[in-house]
């Protein structure tokens, strides 16, 4: 049997931190939403009892350090599955970009498992497991808009956002996560006001949102690699509604009401850095 799952990435219209756990964990709110990047995941049922993964990406491994592989030997050891699986990924998002790509995976081997198996976990069930491979994983494994807490990963829906073109420009650096968060400085972050950005998705106000959009990360990253805020500024200057740094970076995504707008930011930052891309929400409740 072989099944497909589409895997979006997700981009932050906010994030922020809010403090410092007994545990050395930073306690984060976060509002994320998904895209319409996305890699595409095949799933085929092979006759051992074992997981097989291979990506077309060379900044990938294609063993059990993927975090798809992660996923179905979760899944498998969780409902106790004696069946295999070769897990095949097509890579669109880029890695370690703050698009969240290795969690839209290993949400959609979950996801593509549980139909796959008739195991029939609840969407709960499902964000449980996930939470347990990725703070990011819950989020994915539903996408839609929401809020996340804890590590990011207590989840809750909010209101979609209005209808908007987002430019994604992403720099030829990897960011990784675990390397900025020891950075933050709690006494000088500039937090998002989250409060006021889920009030302007409930009144679905764009010109509100666009206000309201922040990552207090943004000036960990900035001042490690500017080029992460020029990316920004160029994107303001040439004419985005909004723009805010994606997770940890490096990716920076341009908010426009019109796609002539997006058509212009991503012609200016063309020749700047050499991934760019024109994607819409895939919200549309
Ligand atoms: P993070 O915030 O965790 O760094 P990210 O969204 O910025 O996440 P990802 O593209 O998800 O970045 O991946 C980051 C790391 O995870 C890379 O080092 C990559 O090699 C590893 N990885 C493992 N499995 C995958 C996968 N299926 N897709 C992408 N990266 C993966």
């Amino acid at each position: 049997m072989v099944l497909f799952e589409r895997a979006p990435a997700k981009i932050n219209l906010s994030l922020d931190v809010l403090g410092k756990r007994g545990d050395g964990f930073h306690e984060v709110e976060m509002i994320m939403t998904s895209v319409d990047l996305a890699d595409r995941v095949e799933l085929n049922t092979i006759d051992e009892d074992t997981i097989e993964v291979s990506t077309d990406s060379q900044y990938v491994p294609n063993d059990e350090r993927n975090i798809a592989y992660k996923a179905a030997l979760a899944f498998k050891s969780k409902y106790q599955l004696h069946q295999g699986v070769r897990i095949e990924i097509q890579k669109n998002i880029p890695v370690s970009a703050g698009l969240g790509g290795g969690s839209s995976d290993a949400a959609a081997v979950l996801r593509g498992l549980n139909r796959m198996w008739s195991v029939d976990a609840s969407s709960d069930e499902l964000i449980e497991l996930g939470a347990t491979l990725g703070s990011d994983v819950p989020f994915c494994i539903q996408g839609t808009t929401a809020i996340g807490t804890g590590h990011g990963e207590q989840i809750s829906i909010l209101d979609s956002p209005p209808t908007c073109y987002v430019v994604l420009a992403k720099p030829n650096i990897g960011i990784s996560t675990r390397h900025i968060f020891p950075k933050v400085d709690l006494d000088t972050l500039h937090h998002p006001n989250t409060h006021e950005l889920i009030r302007s998705l409930e009144e679905k106000d764009f010109g509100k949102l666009c206000h309201h959009i922040g990552n207090a990360l943004e000036s960990v990253t900035f001042s490690l690699h500017p080029d992460v805020k020029r990316i920004k500024d160029k994107m303001l200057q040439t004419g985005a509604d909004g723009a805010v740094m994606s997770g940890s970076g490096p990716t920076v995504a341009g908010l426009t009401r019109h796609y002539s707008k997006a058509r212009r930011v991503y012609n200016g930052l063309r020749g700047f850095c050499n991934e760019v891309y024109i994607v819409q929400l895939l919200d549309r409740r």
